[in-house]
């Protein structure tokens, strides 16, 4: 992507997204503008299956009636990745980063047997369970369908 292709997909997203701050001033909103301007950012980059660190600028929209904050950037082959400053349970980083699931597994491991893990991670454990098996089945259907 160069430097036109660039700015034409932020304004592109500027006007899918448009004025947003007036709307709902709110958490989001104020998450949002704590949030400095640049920021280094990992992401996970869909199209090259790799992590990377990345230089990232934000952007805010409405997407379907909430304000919406996103770190913008592109990976070293020019795809275009978005990590989600204020809805971060939608944010595809978290799921799709081999990086992050590795350390992620590993803080679990760390805590396994002591005291509170239960509490801590065993519910997150099974919801985690769920969706891959919702994936699963999901895969399953498309294959066997599409
Ligand atoms: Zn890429």
């Amino acid at each position: 992507m160069n430097d036109i292709e660039l700015r034409a997909a932020e304004e592109q997203f500027e006007e899918e997204h448009h004025d947003a701050r007036k709307d709902k001033p709110e958490k989001a909103v104020r998450i949002y503008n704590d949030s400095p301007l640049l920021a280094p950012v990992d992401i996970y980059c869909m199209n090259c299956k790799k992590d990377y660190k990345r230089v990232a600028v934000k952007r805010h929209g409405i997407d379907r009636g909430k304000f919406r904050g996103v770190y913008y950037t592109v990976c070293p082959q020019d795809h275009k990745v978005l990590r989600e400053i204020t809805d971060k349970r939608r944010d595809p980083y978290i799921k799709n980063s081999v990086l992050l699931n590795k350390e992620w597994r590993q803080i679990k491991g760390d805590f396994k047997g002591q005291e509170g893990y239960e509490e801590k991670w065993g519910k997150m454990e099974r919801e985690e369970k769920d969706l891959v098996q919702e994936k699963k089945l999901r895969d399953n259907f498309i294959k066997k369908y599409v």
